[in-house]
């Protein structure tokens, strides 16, 4: 079977087809420049000692440091590390970013932490990548399962180890700590900013309904911004349940509900169904945001989307094959390759204002995000439409160009 890291470069090779490359270009781009591999042993909380794979992989740097968050999942693998590295080089590449691309991760569940294990683990991490990373080299961030305390944690241990306080060795901590105001919903924010810009190209209605797959921070946020603007959010789902509400939850209600713990506290508020979770992709709605994780939606269940327009606020939620049945069906998809790219967007804003020694408004924050994304956006669509190709094809295309140039620029030793 296909992994991520295939279905990833897959789409990369596919992308190449409209770009007129030397083959070196993408020889390179099919292997990570480097991939560290660590086992963090940890003193639990009842004296004993456990330990923890962890990785960090730096995919490739042709256009800066590498840039990538770090995943605390029990699912974390070698390959799933890679290929979101992949991900995260495109990424920055369509962002126009002078960042390349990473990723890291521990096998570990953090929920079955306590948050002085985490710290513990955070740490290790750190103590165990230092290395690796660094302000001009390679900044982690937040990413599935780790947050604005993790990211404290990490920055003040690669600090005491450098011997100076380095704040831009991280991104996404709280802003006591030089993180950045609009940090925290700025994955949301991103991609909330391009469906406002192509609401009309995308045959958007006030009241358009929404169903949001994945509860978390990007989630949530995103449920937050579409209601203020008018949408209609009718169902959500997170790792413990979904419900569906087909007149419109009470968008207060709902935040309320998840921040007591999960979105099933839903259950038992008027016009509020419980349905099992696989149901919510076959909601009918006319958005369907994926905010889980990857490969989410398959072959298996590709045909039973009702939505017209799909955003990827997870990486890899939708596999290649998925990706056919969709556009057989005239589904369109906003791939995570722009649709998530808000947060790193403003991860490099919280890197320069660090570097500088300044602090940026939340408005100038917000203003610098939207015009960002609008660019990149109708970069993207205009590559679609000249091409005649897909948003996510298009985006690649964008990507690889940017990476290919930088490349070409370094010269023939580097490729
Ligand atoms: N983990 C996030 C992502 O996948 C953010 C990365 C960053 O801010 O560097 O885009």
């Amino acid at each position: 079977m296909a992994t991520l890291f295939d279905n990833t470069l897959k789409r990369l090779i596919e992308a190449a087809e409209h770009l007129d490359l030397d083959p070196g270009f993408l020889g390179k781009l099919k292997n990570a420049l480097e991939m560290t591999q660590a086992y963090l042993s940890i003193r639990m909380d009842d004296g004993s000692i456990k330990s923890f794979l962890a990785y960090r992989c730096r995919y490739n740097d042709s256009l800066g440091p590498t840039k990538g968050g770090i995943r605390f999942h029990p699912d974390v693998n070698a390959d799933e590390v890679m290929a979101l590295a992949l991900m995260m080089t495109s990424k920055c590449a369509v962002m126009d970013l002078p960042f390349g691309g990473a990723k890291g991760g521990v096998m570990v569940d953090p929920h079955s932490l306590s948050i002085m294990e985490r710290e513990r683990v955070s740490r290790a991490y750190i103590r165990a990548f230092a290395h690796v990373i660094g302000p001009d080299r390679d900044i982690p961030a937040p990413d599935v399962g780790t947050n604005e305390k993790t990211m404290a944690w990490m920055m003040d241990e690669y600090s005491t180890i450098v011997g100076k306080r380095t704040p831009a060795v991280i991104t996404g901590k709280p802003v006591v700590l030089g993180g950045s105001l609009g940090r925290d919903d700025a994955t949301a924010r991103g991609a909330y900013n391009i469906i406002q810009h192509k609401a009309r190209t995308l045959g958007l209605k006030r009241g358009a309904r929404v169903a949001i797959q994945g509860f978390g921070n990007a989630g949530m946020h995103m449920a937050q911004l579409m209601a203020t603007d008018g949408y209609k959010i009718v169902a959500v789902s997170d790792s413990k349940g979904a419900v569906h509400a087909p007149a419109g939850f009470d968008i207060g209600e709902l935040l309320a509900a998840k921040r007591c713990g999960r979105v099933m506290n839903m259950a038992g508020s008027a016009g509020v169904s419980v349905i099992p979770g696989d149901e919510l992709l076959a909601v009918d709605c006319e958005v369907l945001v994926l905010a889980a994780l990857e490969n989410m939606v398959h072959k298996g269940n590709a045909g039973s989307i009702k939505a017209r327009l799909i955003v990827e606020l997870a990486n890899g939620p939708v596999t290649p094959e998925a990706d056919e049945i969709l556009k057989a069906m005239n589904v369109v998809i906003l791939p995570d390759i722009l649709a998530n790219a808000g947060g790193v967007t403003v991860s490099y804003f919280e890197w320069v204002q660090n570097r500088e020694g300044e602090r940026w408004t939340l408005d100038q924050v917000h203003a610098r995000l939207k015009t960002a994304m609008e660019r990149e956006a109708d970069a993207v669509w205009a590559y679609a439409r000249e091409k005649n190709i897909t948003l996510r094809t298009a985006a690649y295309v964008l990507a690889l160009s940017r990476i290919a140039a930088a490349m070409e620029a370094l010269g023939t030793e580097k490729f």
